[in-house]
């Protein structure tokens, strides 16, 4: 427990998060936070562009709703359905705060989103971790004990592995009263999204984001669809704690990457193609390769340390994620990048692993 006078004593006691690196050298082949590796799309500078001005006097529009029924649209459900935060990070947050907050700890699996713990830790939700099954799946059959409240991403991070919506729906019919929460950060890259079933579910909570799937982590945005007494909830805290959390600029370029349906549907299928020949390519270079729905691969070899791979890697200028964490401290998680650069992380690999 770090101590100092002034703090208090939450402060003392959090284990904040710690985000993977930014490095400030240029060049540097990023595979390492699951950032896009193409630019978002065009219309969005175009839309920030006519933004910039006298306009940013005034105060944004608390609600974003402009953004909200573009979202609302996209997923065909009611605006009412829809919350918006400065990130899923920050709609996570009050998430955690005011609907996970209960006297039975939440659920969330062993190898998970590191923030989840930390979000337990700043607001004092009592939380048990599920171990992952042997092959590092999430069983859904395991969260069926009382709790209060279930969190899991779908696909999982940093594993990649996917959840079918009849599990999800089926851990849904039997957990009807604490709130479920499907964090749908990297659902884009191939998986199926659970927001269908909010209609029939009041205490389904989906989240997701336009840091991965729709190349803007620079601008924080991120969104919940759910029940309206759930986002009403959100809404609550929100205006308890920041009322205007989007600004003029992430508000319109927001809107203007989700109706780009053109530009996300190319890039996303980019995506899914390089990882899909990325993952071959580790195979053949004796990597275990997770089945990932995700823009990155969880990979493990079995003659070779990933914290040597990885540090390796950083000497010809490409960054990846290790987790010292026991039960994967043996993988490594790398982030599809561009062609040219999935080609270059081979090349390395091949160089450090000592093959032609
Ligand atoms: C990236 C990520 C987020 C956070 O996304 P932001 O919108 O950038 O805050 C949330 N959950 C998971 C699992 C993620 O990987």
């Amino acid at each position: 427990m770090a101590e100092n006078k002034f703090w208090s004593d939450i402060v003392s006691k959090l284990d904040p998060y710690v985000p993977g690196e930014q490095p400030k050298l240029a060049n540097l082949v990023k595979l390492n936070t699951n950032e896009n590796p193409y630019g978002p799309s065009p219309k969005v500078s175009a839309a920030i562009s006519t933004e910039l001005g006298d306009s940013l006097r005034l105060y944004p529009d608390p609600n974003a709703d402009v953004l909200k029924q573009a979202i609302a649209q996209s997923l065909d459900v009611d605006v009412s359905q829809v919350f918006v935060g400065n990130g899923s990070d920050e709609v996570l947050a009050h998430i955690f705060q005011g609907l996970l907050k209960h006297d039975a700890p939440i659920l969330f699996p062993d190898i998970t989103y590191s923030f989840y713990p930390v979000y337990c830790g700043l607001y004092q939700v009592d939380f048990t971790q599920i171990p992952l099954s042997e092959d590092l799946s999430i069983n859904l059959a395991d969260y069926q004990q009382p709790n209060g409240g279930i969190i899991f991403p779908n696909p999982n991070a940093p594993t990649g592995k996917l959840l079918s919506l009849a599990g999800i729906e089926s851990l849904l019919s039997v957990n009807k009263d604490s709130v479920v929460v499907v964090d749908e950060a990297y659902i884009d890259f191939g998986g199926e999204s659970a927001v269908g079933l909010i209609n029939r579910y009041p205490n389904l909570l989906v989240t997701q984001t336009f840091s991965k799937s729709r190349s803007l982590a620079g601008l924080r945005v991120g969104f919940a669809a759910g029940d309206v007494s759930l986002i009403d909830a959100l809404k609550r805290v929100k205006n308890s704690f920041n009322s205007y959390p989007l600004d003029r600029l992430a508000i319109v370029g927001a809107v203007a990457a989700i109706e780009d349906v053109g530009y996300f549907e190319e890039t996303c299928e980019q995506v899914i193609t390089s990882r899909e020949w990325l993952a071959t390519e580790l195979q053949s270079l004796g990597f275990s390769v997770l089945p990932s729905a995700a823009n990155f691969v969880f990979v493990k070899h079995s003659g070779h340390d990933a914290a040597v791979l990885s540090a390796g890697l950083r000497e010809d200028g490409i960054i990846v994620r290790h987790f010292n964490q026991s039960r994967i401290n043996q993988y490594l998680r790398i982030t599809v990048g561009l062609p040219e650069q999935n080609q270059q992380l081979i090349s390395s690999l091949k160089a450090l692993l000592g093959v032609a």
